[in-house]
Formats: C-alpha cells, sequence, structure tokens
C-alpha cells in the first residue's frame, strides 16, 4: 500500500528518529529494546513523534497570547477523533521518515498503527463533526478550542454473539496514552446540591458536595502548517482523596465509597444517539464539562485581559448541540456571584458570547429535564433559568400581546410535561445566533420545531452545512485514490479540496478511469481481506460493494435496506441463472444498548446473511456482511472500498449525514433520499451522478396528515407481501419463527412511523438501476469521478470558514 502523500520537506533525518524513538522507548518507558512490545513500540513512537509537535505547540499558543485575538471555544460531550499517530505523520509530513526508521529497527509502521486503541469518546456523526472541526480550525491556523470529557470508557466494544449484539467495557486507556498532557495545575472545583441562600441581593449556594476538575491536554496539529490547537478533557477527581470523618469513624470502606462516586462523572460515555435518556447522572457530567470549562475561560481571560468588560470582544462559545447548554447560566452565575456583575449586564455579556448547532428535529432526541431533578442537582441555576424565562417571557408579552398560545410554547420551562426545561429554548434565547446542518434541516428547523422564535428573533438563524476534513478522509484512508489525484490535478486538494473540480479536465481520459477503478479494487480487495481474516467470509472484490455503515436507528432504516436484500435473494431464488450483477451488502454500526428495536434490526441483519451466506444456489451473487464494531479506523478501511453508499433515511429525519460526503469523496455512488446533506450533494454532483428516490419530505409530511396506511402497500407490493411474510414466519429465524413477528408488526399494523413500506418500491426499483450502470464499469467510474471532483464544498475548512467568518468572528493568528 502507498504511504499517505507528503511534500513537507523532512527537516529531520530517518536516524534522528530511529534514535529518539530508541531513547523514549528507553528512558521514558523503561523498556529493553530487546524485549519491548508492540505497544511499547507505539508508545515510544508516539513521544517521539509528540516531541516534535511541542514546540510549534507552545508557539502558537503563545501568539495566541500576545496577539490577544478573539478566541472560539467550541464545548461537546462528544470527540471522536480516531487515531492519532498516522494522523499526526501526516500533519507533520514525515510518514515516510518514520516508516523508513521503523522499518530499519525491524518494525512495521503500518502494524504499530494498527495497536493504537481508537479513542471511542463520541457516539457518531456529532462527536466526528467536532473532530473534522477540530482539525479545520487548526489547519486553516484559526484560535479555538475544544473542551469535553475524557471518559474511562468511551463507547462500548460491540461483538455480535450468535447474531445479536454484545456490548463489554472500552477501557481504551488500558496502554496509557502517551498522546496527552496531564495539567495537574489547571483544576477547579465543580459543586452539586446544597441551597441557595439569599443575602439581601446577593445570592449563596451552599453546602453543596465538591469534585476537581482536572485538565488533560491534548495536541491538535494542523496539516502543513505550524499551527496547532488544543483539545481540553477533563478528569473527575474526588477533592479530598478521602473522607476523613469517615476514614476516622473507622468505616474505610464508606470513605473511599465517596471518592469512587465522585469520580464516577466521567467513568463512562452514554451511548445513547439521537435519543434523550434524562439520567441524573448525565445531567452530573454535563455540568462537571460546562463549569470546568467556564471557569477555565474566564480564568484564561483574566490572565489576559484582567477585566471581564471586554469578554464579548475577545471570546465565543460554541455549543455543539443541546448538552453544553447549561453554560449559559453556569456564565451567568459566575460573572453576577462571583465577579459582581448586575444581572442585566451579565444577561447581555451572555447574549453575545454564545452560538448553538442544533442537531435534530425529532423529539425524542430533545434534551428536557425535570425542574425537580435540576433543582435537587443545581439549584442555583434552575433560580436563574426562572429569572431568564421571566424576563424573556415579560418582553415576549409586550410585544406580541395578541397572541395567547406563544407564551406557553416560547417558554423554557414546558408546563404541560410534569414542568421541565427545554434545553434547547434556553440555548436559543440566550445565543446570538443558532444555527442547522444543512439546507433542508436549517429550513426546517425555522419552520416547525423553532417557528414562533424564528419570528421573534429573524437574524439569529442561520445554515451551516457540514463538512469533512480531506486530510483523514482521503489522504489517509485512501492513498491509492490520493495517489491518483496527486498524479493528476497536484497535491494542494489536501488544504483546498475545491481543486478536485479540476478532476473533471480529466474525467474522458480511459488511463485516469482506468486508474480510479484499479485503485477501488485494491481498497476492495484490502477489506476483502480484513473481512477473511477476522470473519472467516470470503468476499468476490468483483461484486458491486453496497455499504450501510451508521448508527442503527430506525428512522436511518437499515431495516429497508434488509427489505431489499430479501428481496434480491428472492429474485435470485426464483431465476438463478440470470445474468445477475453479484453484489457485497455490508453492513456495520452500533445500536444503543436500551434500543430494543434498533438491536432487534442488528439480530435480523444476521440471520439474514446466515441464510444468504449458506445458500449453495446463491453462490457469488449475493453476500451479507455484519462487520462488528463499528469505529473511526473500521471506517478508514470501508468507505474507500464502497462502490455504492446508502444513505436512506426517512425525509425529514437525517440532519445532515457526514457518511455521505466520506463516501462520495472515495469514489462511491450514493442511492439515498433527499434528506439532510444528500439534498445538497445532488445539486454539486447533478442529477445523473447520484441515485435520487422516495418521498420528499414534503411529501411524507402529507402522507402522515392525511393518514398513512402501510398495510395498503403491503397487500398490494407482491415482492414487499413476500420478504414480510418469510421475516414473520421465520424463514430466518427457523429455530424461532416468531422472533421477527413485532418488527414485522410495527411495519404492518403499528403505523410504519419512519415509511419504510411507502418507500419500499422506488427504492428496490432505484436499486435496478444501480445494477444497470455496474454493468458498464467504466461509465459507473465516469459518475465516480463527477462525484470526486465535486465534492470540493464539502470540506470541513470550507464549513469552518463559515462559522468563523459569519458566527464568531475570528481571523487566522499570525505565526
Ligand atoms: C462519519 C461517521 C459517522 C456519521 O455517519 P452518518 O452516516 O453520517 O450518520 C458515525 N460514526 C463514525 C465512526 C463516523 O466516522
Amino acid at each position: 500500500m502507498n504511504a499517505p502523500f507528503s511534500y513537507a520537506s523532512p527537516t529531520l533525518s530517518v536516524e534522528a528518529l530511529k534514535y529518539s524513538i530508541a531513547y523514549k522507548l528507553m528512558f521514558t518507558i523503561g523498556k529493553d529494546p530487546a524485549i519491548a512490545n508492540k505497544h511499547e513500540w507505539l508508545n515510544a513512537t508516539l513521544f517521539a513523534v509528540r516531541d516534535r509537535m511541542v514546540e510549534r505547540w507552545l508557539r502558537s499558543n503563545r501568539a495566541q497570547l500576545s496577539q490577544e485575538v478573539r478566541q472560539v471555544y467550541y464545548l461537546s460531550m462528544e470527540f471522536l477523533i480516531g487515531r492519532t499517530l498516522s494522523n499526526a505523520l501526516l500533519s507533520l509530513g514525515i510518514y515516510e521518515d518514520i516508516d523508513g526508521a521503523l522499518k530499519e529497527m525491524g518494525l512495521s509502521l503500518e502494524e504499530l498503527i494498527e495497536e493504537e486503541n481508537d479513542p471511542g469518546l463520541g457516539n457518531g456523526g456529532l462527536g466526528r463533526l467536532a473532530a473534522c472541526f477540530l482539525d479545520s480550525l487548526a489547519t486553516l491556523g484559526l484560535p479555538g478550542r475544544g473542551y469535553g470529557i475524557r471518559y474511562d470508557y468511551g463507547m462500548f466494544k460491540q461483538n455480535i454473539v450468535d447474531g445479536r449484539q454484545k456490548e463489554s467495557p472500552d477501557y481504551w486507556l488500558e496502554y496509557g496514552n502517551p498522546w496527552e498532557f496531564r495539567r495537574h495545575n489547571t483544576r477547579y472545583k465543580v459543586r452539586f446540591g446544597g441551597r441557595i441562600q439569599q443575602e439581601g441581593k446577593k445570592t449563596h449556594w451552599v453546602e453543596t458536595e465538591e469534585i476537581l476538575a482536572v485538565a488533560t491536554d491534548q495536541i491538535i496539529p494542523g496539516y502543513d502548517t505550524d499551527a496547532t490547537n488544543t483539545l481540553r478533557l477533563w478528569t473527575a477527581q474526588a477533592s479530598s482523596e478521602i473522607n476523613l470523618g469517615k476514614f476516622n469513624q473507622g468505616d474505610y470502606f464508606a470513605a473511599v465509597e465517596d471518592k469512587n462516586h465522585s469520580e464516577n462523572v466521567c467513568r463512562v460515555l452514554y451511548p445513547d444517539d439521537s435519543t434523550y435518556s434524562g439520567r441524573e447522572l448525565r445531567l452530573r457530567q454535563e455540568y462537571f464539562l460546562v463549569s470546568a470549562t467556564i471557569q477555565d475561560i474566564l480564568s484564561r481571560h483574566w490572565q489576559m485581559h484582567k477585566t471581564f468588560d471586554n469578554l464579548a470582544d475577545k471570546i465565543a462559545i460554541h455549543l455543539n448541540d443541546t448538552h453544553p447548554v447549561l453554560s449559559i447560566p453556569e456564565l451567568m452565575r459566575l460573572l453576577i456571584d462571583e465577579h459582581g456583575y448586575n444581572w442585566d449586564d451579565a444577561f447581555e455579556v451572555t447574549c453575545q458570547v454564545f452560538s448553538y448547532t442544533n442537531h435534530t428535529l425529532m423529539s425524542e432526541a430533545l434534551e428536557t429535564w425535570n425542574v425537580d431533578m435540576l433543582g435537587k442537582i443545581l439549584p442555583r441555576h434552575l433560580q436563574i433559568i426562572f429569572e431568564i424565562n421571566d424576563y424573556f417571557l415579560k418582553t415576549l408579552q409586550e410585544q406580541y400581546p395578541e397572541d395567547v398560545g406563544l407564551l406557553s410554547r416560547a417558554s423554557i420551562i414546558d408546563e404541560s410535561n410534569g414542568r421541565r426545561v427545554r434545553m434547547a429554548w434556553l440555548a436559543v434565547v440566550v445565543s446570538h445566533k443558532v444555527n442547522g446542518v444543512s439546507e433542508l434541516h436549517s429550513n426546517l428547523m425555522v419552520q416547525s420545531l423553532f417557528a414562533d422564535f424564528a419570528s421573534i428573533f429573524p437574524m439569529r438563524f442561520c445554515n451551516k452545512t457540514n463538512g469533512i476534513t480531506p486530510r483523514r478522509w482521503l489522504a489517509l484512508a485512501n492513498p491509492g485514490l490520493s495517489k491518483v489525484l496527486d498524479d493528476n490535478i497536484d497535491h494542494n486538494w489536501r488544504t483546498d479540496l475545491s481543486l478536485l473540480r479540476e478532476l473533471k479536465e480529466h474525467i474522458d481520459y480511459p488511463s485516469v478511469n482506468n486508474d480510479i477503478q484499479h485503485a477501488k479494487l485494491e481498497n476492495k480487495k484490502r477489506l476483502a481481506g480484513w473481512v477473511a481474516q477476522q470473519m472467516g467470509i470470503v468476499l468476490n472484490p468483483h461484486s458491486l460493494f453496497d455499504v450501510q455503515i451508521k448508527r442503527i436507528h430506525e428512522y436511518k432504516r437499515q431495516l429497508m435496506n434488509v427489505l431489499h436484500v430479501i428481496t434480491r435473494y428472492n429474485q435470485i431464488k426464483a431465476n438463478p441463472d440470470a445474468d445477475w450483477v453479484p453484489r457485497v451488502n455490508i453492513f456495520a454500526g452500533k445500536a444503543a444498548s436500551a434500543y430494543y428495536m434498533a438491536k432487534h434490526i442488528i439480530h435480523l441483519i444476521n440471520d439474514v446473511a446466515a441464510v444468504i451466506n449458506n445458500d449453495p444456489q446463491v453462490k457469488d451473487l449475493l453476500k451479507v456482511v455484519f462487520i462488528p464494531n463499528y469505529s473511526v479506523s473500521l471506517a478508514q478501511v470501508i468507505i474507500p472500498a464502497a462502490d455504492l453508499s446508502e444513505q436512506i433515511s426517512l425525509a425529514g429525519t437525517e440532519a445532515s449525514g457526514t457518511s455521505n460526503m466520506k463516501f462520495a469523496l472515495n469514489g462511491a455512488l450514493t442511492i439515498g433520499t433527499l434528506d439532510g446533506a444528500n439534498v445538497e450533494m445532488l445539486e454539486h454532483v447533478g442529477e445523473d451522478n447520484i441515485f435520487i428516490f422516495g418521498n420528499t419530505a414534503e411529501q411524507v409530511e402529507a402522507l402522515r396528515r392525511k393518514g398513512y396506511n402501510p398495510r395498503e402497500y403491503y397487500e398490494k407490493d407482491k415482492a414487499l407481501y413476500q420478504v414480510l411474510t418469510q421475516i414473520a414466519t421465520g424463514v430466518f429465524s427457523p429455530q424461532e419463527p416468531g422472533r421477527y413477528r413485532d418488527l414485522v408488526d410495527s411495519l404492518i399494523n403499528f403505523g410504519d412511523h419512519y415509511q419504510v413500506l411507502a418507500d419500499y418500491r422506488s427504492y428496490v426499483d432505484c436499486q435496478k438501476r444501480v445494477d444497470e450502470l455496474y454493468r458498464t464499469p467504466e461509465e459507473w467510474t465516469t459518475r465516480a469521478m463527477h462525484n470526486i471532483a465535486n465534492m470540493g464544498y464539502f470540506s470541513s475548512d470550507r464549513t469552518i470558514q463559515e462559522y468563523a467568518d459569519e458566527i464568531w468572528h475570528i481571523k487566522p493568528v499570525r505565526l
């Protein structure tokens, strides 16, 4: 395999790198090179590479401080950054040098890269977006910092046992984390519980329990630049090592138990994606992130400016979804209670500082907290939220006296539902900009969820279509295709993805077409090798690789994909000797551990795979693979090998999607609905180069209004009838024929909430067009080239530049 291209001139010889790796192994890790294992060599290499980054990191920090530039702070409960070593080597331009150095020591860089644990500190798209944004901020030289939580256990590890998902803890820190710097002196008290005490105008929050938040920093390198940024993750520490009172009473275990209890706050990432769970520990986690971060931001600001009066000029704080929205009352509280601000001034500054990204319109995902629970854990914050709400409703009443329903609709407190705080409402009321993540999503957002607010604050809402970093998702993941691009259009696409448009001039050259086909085939062989080795399933790399990898969620409709797979199986069985286009259907993704239906769908996929893969009549014509434990690293292997990208969510439910962009950039064609960023991808690549099917968001709404009856579709469509009957009667679960009765019921008899049956026919017909095109490889590849050439817009560099110009108002640091 080719190494990712690097052109920065090597400043360090291979000899020097060999020396420093061996030095780190002996003097930092304390291991004899003669007996060191792969993890130890990996860590030694990471330390050696980190050393080469520290200087520019310190210089970047110094420049940020001395130039007193405006900074953005990006708050997110998740950062799904992926493995660090290969990305750092790419940024520094020393990939080949390290490769050479390790080879001379008898080691393989590729093997060491594979040894690194992939830190799963996020669920899916939201956390991955935050990671792409950090990469782009640094690469653009923009002064920004990420803030999150350093969970001991990230996303659970997924095993498939007898077809079912089994979760186990993923202790990603088992071999240490050489990449981070623990900041023992950067720590803040985070308080919970207690009560508030009024003393004249002054409010005291007293009798609280306390834990400490300690900072851990990671360097975020920019690509081909000295600019670097920081990702600061918080760890909890008990504030007094043990509870002395209990210790003195001789109750050692109770004393240590307290300590464990407080450190629980950063123990584990909640594995829920696009669903809201409302658990007390989660609320504590959110406040833990927020409180430590806001204190840290204020402390840094004070160091630089010795006043808070210019806060709104110097800082922007961005909220990635509502999870960190408690930052708003936390900043108010600190300004009022600790720094002597009056309420009105504190409110005004707070509004100017914050901006918020909405990630979903689905009600099951919207965060609301029960007033009693919030009041028990954060009484002072609840008080501030009530004050904000009173102030806001008062101005509303004056402005819109005639709209009777408005006050209860716009109130931050939902009184209809057991008194709950609507976190999204709080974010909208106390911020200066609110954005959606694709054109469609942003439009729907102001028409539906935030319709009232859009008329109250018309200038507040905007769109920032998501993007992905071309460094990880093309340069690192797909060296083969990267080389074809470098040979034909120069290498500068890594920092200016719009240059890919130059590929259009080469589209009619058979040799380029051929090179791209070849690169794809090699990537498919690489994945097939992985699947053979890890799962014992043999795939024919000349088949069409049809891929759906993402969180398992009903709205994403993996189930519709399965219905098509079974339809195809039936067609092949009915006519085994016809001229079928061979296919491999690849799935991967985790289901939230408490999400019954999502887990049921995983089970069904595996049951279907077992029947199809073992049917001798089907041979090579159809294979189904569920690849366990989806992660960033797996995505980097699977996506470059895909021919067809499944982006088939119910229109109006997927806010943007980002894997759709990764696939197209790697030369897959999309089969998709007009949902999320698919709509803009269609505009960029043109309708000849994408397979669009199914109802639009408007048609989905209309169908719902008029009364959708899924049973009609089931009764009228013979192929669909057959497939659902097979699933319901146990054709794929002969050991337990009734296993999927409930699943089929949910479609036919209980409303089919995600309108799978309504889109089934147009999906299956669209898949026929896919087959037809795939019969002509040159034509297929030409269309893939149109996709690659038109993906420039979907670089996260473009997205971040828009945030920087239109929301954060920040400029690059001079180095
Ligand atoms: C890109 C990515 C996602 C997001 O995928 P969608 O299909 O956009 O939901 C989720 N998980 C990982 C590991 C990713 O790399």
